[in-house]
């Protein structure tokens, strides 16, 4: 071995190109599997491995079997069929087996003579009068020679367009001789690694790619050998750290002190029809605090559906303008930006607080009259959706950002709209809520760039939704039943889902849905609202079911988030198989808001998977937001979880949140360790596994 010296040149700028067999076509190739480096190799581990070593005996093989046989070569014969052939019959005294191979060159025939000892690895078929392998992978043995295969478990790695597995094999083999060079550096510290059982770097690259014979397969399949665990831990530790070291940076700006007496929150509370509940007294308390500090705030909120988070928002809002600043408020649709600015403008109108609307839809001068307003500081708080930071919006003064339903937004989005708001250096705070809980653990690597506060209460008086999962052939009774209840002086939502995010298709399935209700129920007043209609369209509608005037409003999932009428009491949901646990229950926080008995149907199609029955019982059982949200990650993972316009974030090479849950815990103290102890360990340790990636926001 290389001693390790400053001159020994690292894996990560070592390209794949000097290896042999890679020219550039092979380097692009491998670059689609996201490999240009040797490093990259290095750490493109293997999905599953083979225990070649294992021999089985010709006469004890079976159809489908995947093996290692030995034999001794009785004949070989080339064989003009439709197709013209190789056929090598081998026997090794237990019976024999035919290998068949379709393309092949006059020297392998030869080199298949009688008398030869051949070891195949492939699976088994059967042939007309003999097992058969067709095209196994095959090594001619010389007397006395052990093979590689006898000393260790076989690798498979994922391959790609031209990549082979023994492409792959063979590149590996070249990348652990730059290994054994000491291309790679252990970038985590002898205590560090004795503290948490791991393995040094190398060993552990070297064997998972290259496991003793002995190691146990099933420990390697299921990612739990302490080699694997070893590199899971490394990436997950460096993502974890780039999202602290963020964190960190984000602190050492300035950000504008927002100091109140809490005036205006007082005003506010006091015309509320209600008191609000403890846990949003004291998730209220802890921005407050946050906000009259000197760096700035960048808070999640969770708070299941339903729990009043917009109030938690108005009171942080509020603070902002009493001290002299403004606040911006980003929701992730129209529809819920617009109900929003009503419920804002009716608190705050009264009390002199002045609130702006940004649509993407305003007419040139109305987006005038609105950008003015808040350049010039006339307007205290902006509601918008994401146009709020893709238009030429100027804020006179800038103080707190808040992101309503923020798992709609990627993170990309949550920092753009913190760049905008920067200012003479310092940047604003931020507010992110969410009804998407996710389980703590998941929570300290996937935000850990922010602090955490649970809205883990709900407002007294609220009924359980109770919900049952009906076939939509019992269409008809489930209409009968939605009369029924309207008539009685209910509303309801019926809302059609689509498996593709087509709002075009959606609005056709909900426009006919509406006109045969309409038809069906001729004595109801029916709305309609879906995505396609613009925001002025939409609104006369949710007004008037708002007011009580529609029985009955047929939607699209575009009143998933926000939407708040606290009088509908009934959901009919078509096609709830389509939707993920997490989205199925923001629909059904629609109803349940007011103190009445409320109800959901989950109508449906056709017969369910094992799984989908699964799925749809979760709901059935549980209301509870937090319990649902655990449920939908171990029925689905992570990245459908935390929304595929996160995954920026959450991009592993080798880890899976769901897989190596039990790790993070001890990723966090280890990050601290870190960062306490080899605070030069970490820069190294981020620019390995995220690279650039990790400049997002620029701080
Ligand atoms: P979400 O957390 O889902 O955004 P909302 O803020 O829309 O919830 O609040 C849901 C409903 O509960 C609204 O009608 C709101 O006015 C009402 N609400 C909020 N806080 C309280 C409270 N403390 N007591 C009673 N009702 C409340
Ligand atoms: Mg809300």
């Amino acid at each position: 071995m290389v001693a390790r010296d400053s001159t020994t040149p690292q894996a990560g700028s070592i390209p794949v190109t000097v290896l042999k067999g890679v020219g550039k076509k092979m380097a692009e190739r491998l670059d689609r599997l996201g490999v240009s480096t040797v490093r990259d190799l290095l750490f493109y581990l293997p999905v599953r491995y083979q225990n070649r070593a294992r021999l089985v005996a010709l006469g004890a093989l079976r159809p489908g079997m995947m093996v290692s046989v030995q034999g001794e070569v009785l004949h070989t014969e080339v064989k003009f069929g439709r197709r013209r052939m190789l056929l090598s019959t081998i026997s090794d005294g237990t019976g024999q087996l035919v290998l068949r191979f379709f393309h092949f060159g006059a020297a392998q025939k030869s080199a298949l003579a009688r008398g030869v000892q051949v070891r195949c690895f492939g699976e088994v078929r059967a042939g007309a009068n003999f097992l058969e392998m067709i095209h196994p992978e095959y090594h001619l043995l010389q007397p006395g020679e052990v093979l590689a295969e006898e000393q260790h478990l076989t690798p498979l790695y994922r391959v790609g367009e031209g990549v082979h597995q023994l492409t792959l094999r063979s590149l590996m083999a070249q990348a652990l001789g730059y290994l054994r060079d000491g291309v790679l550096n252990d970038l985590l510290p002898g205590t560090i690694r004795r503290r948490f059982g791991l393995p040094p770097l190398t060993e552990a690259l070297a064997s998972v790619h290259r496991p003793p014979a002995d190691t146990p397969l099933d420990l390697l399949d299921g990612f739990r050998h302490p080699a694997q665990r070893r590199l899971v831990f490394e990436e997950l530790l460096a993502h974890h750290l780039s999202l602290r070291k963020l964190r960190t940076a984000l602190r050492q700006h300035p950000a504008p002190l927002l100091k109140s007496d809490g005036r205006l929150a007082g005003q506010f509370l006091e015309q509320l029809p209600f008191p609000i509940t403890a846990a949003q007294r004291r998730v209220w308390k802890e921005i407050r605090q946050d906000l009259q500090s000197p760096s700035p705030m960048q808070r999640l909120v969770q708070g299941d559906v339903g729990s009043g988070k917009t109030i938690v928002a108005v009171l942080a809002a509020l603070q902002a303008v009493e001290a002299g600043f403004q606040a911006a408020v980003m929701a992730p649709t129209e529809l819920l930006a617009g109900q929003h600015v009503t419920n804002f403008r009716r608190w705050l109108a009264p009390m002199g607080v002045e609130v702006a609307w940004l649509s993407g839809q305003l007419k040139a001068a109305e987006k005038k009259a609105m950008q003015h307003a808040l350049s010039s500081g006339q307007a205290h708080l902006v509601v918008g959706t994401h146009a709020l930071f893709q238009e030429q919006v100027i804020f006179s003064q800038l103080g707190l950002v808040i992101v309503d339903e923020q798992h709609r937004f990627g993170v990309h989005q949550r920092l753009a709209l913190r760049e905008k708001g920067r200012s003479q250096g310092g940047y604003p705070h931020q507010l992110i809520m969410t009804a998407t809980p996710i389980p703590r653990t998941l929570a300290m690597t996937a935000y850990a760039d922010l602090d955490v506060s649970v809205i883990d209460e709900l407002p007294p008086g609220r009924a359980p939704v109770s919900t049952v999962a009906l076939p939509d052939s019992r269409r008809d009774e489930v209409i009968e039943r939605v009369g029924a209840a309207c008539r009685a002086g209910r509303q309801a939502y019926w809302v059609c889902t689509l498996i593709e995010e087509s709002e075009v298709l959606a609005a056709q399935a909900a426009g006919e849905s509406a006109a045969l209700l309409s038809e069906k129920l001729p004595d109801l007043a029916i709305g309609l609202v879906h995505g396609r209609m613009k925001p002025q369209e939409r609104a006369p509608v949710m007004d008037a079911f708002k007011r009580g005037e529609i029985d009955l409003l047929v939607a699209t999932t575009v009143i998933e988030v926000g939407v708040d009428v606290p009088n509908a009491s009934l959901m009919i949901i078509e096609n709830p198989e389509r939707l993920g646990l997490a989205q199925l229950h923001q629909l059904r926080g629609r109803v349940g808001r007011g103190s009445r008995e409320s109800s959901c149907v989950l109508m449906y199609h056709g017969a369910l998977s094992e799984a989908a029955h699964q799925r749809l019982a979760v709901l059935r059982e549980s209301g509870d937001g937090f319990l649902i949200a655990q449920k939908d990650l171990q029925l689905r993972g992570p990245g459908d979880v935390l929304g595929t316009r996160q995954t920026g974030l959450l991009q592993f090479r080798i880890a899976d949140l769901q897989r190596d849950q039990d790790l993070l815990p001890d990723i966090a103290k280890a990050a601290s360790l870190l960062l306490e102890q080899y605070p030069r360990q970490v820069m190294p340790l981020v620019e390995r596994w995220i690279g650039e990636r990790s400049q997002y926001g620029g701080v």
